[in-house]
């Protein structure tokens, strides 16, 4: 309510299967490579997060990816294989991590190096602020990793309205939203407004 409907879905939320399509034994675990363990929570996370595996793992996304160079979503996909069909106890997630510092370096690059910027504004956009090599923020990287696996889904299909942008794959399953309400005090009349989010931050006591 008070939100426009969306003119094209790019996922349908009847495709979603929430709970795993094979009974599979745990995958493997992953190997902190230096300050990287809250990267390899977070990728855990989302491995064992049954609709988004079970996308990932159909390979769905990456048959029809016609995206040049870096795409998170495709990051992902191998990333997600790997840990889920292998034998082995524990890897090293180093193509996760490889494409992030690459990532970083590029948004040097642009900073120093303008005249190159329209290609590299685009990987720039693709991944916000985060910067891999820091002992960080395992809810930025959460944050930056949707949001850029967002725009691997949407890349090829610029004409979306606002509404159909938020049926992507990520939204359907990560995606709620936010009523905020005014009333006016006088004659209680009320108007809402309407924000998506893709995490919420809470207050632990
Ligand atoms: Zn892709
Ligand atoms: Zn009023």
């Amino acid at each position: 309510k008070g939100m426009n409907p969306p003119q094209k879905i790019p996922f349908p939320p009847e495709k979603i299967s929430m709970s795993w399509r094979q009974k599979r034994r745990p995958g493997a675990g992953l190997y902190n490579l230096g300050s990287t363990c809250y990267l390899n929570v977070v990728l855990q996370c989302l491995t064992y997060t049954p609709p988004l595996a079970n996308y990932l793992l159909s390979r769905q996304h990456s048959r029809f990816c016609h995206r040049q160079g870096f795409c998170m979503m495709c990051v992902m996909e191998d990333h997600v294989r790997k840990v889920l069909y292998s034998s082995a106890s524990a890897i090293r997630p180093r193509a996760v991590i490889r494409d992030l510092r690459c990532k970083q370096f590029q948004l040097l690059q642009q900073v120093f190096f303008p005249s190159l910027r329209g290609e590299l504004l685009t990987s720039f956009l693709v991944i916000g602020e985060f910067k891999p090599d820091l002992p960080g923020d395992a809810y930025e990287f959460l944050r930056c990793t949707l949001s850029a696996m967002h725009r691997a889904c949407l890349s090829g299909s610029s004409d979306l309205d606002i509404s159909s942008q938020g049926t992507t794959i990520i939204h359907q399953i990560f995606r709620g939203i936010l009523r905020s309400r005014i009333t006016c005090l006088g004659c209680k009349t009320f108007s809402d407004f309407y924000t998506a989010f893709l995490d919420v931050l809470l207050k632990i006591k």
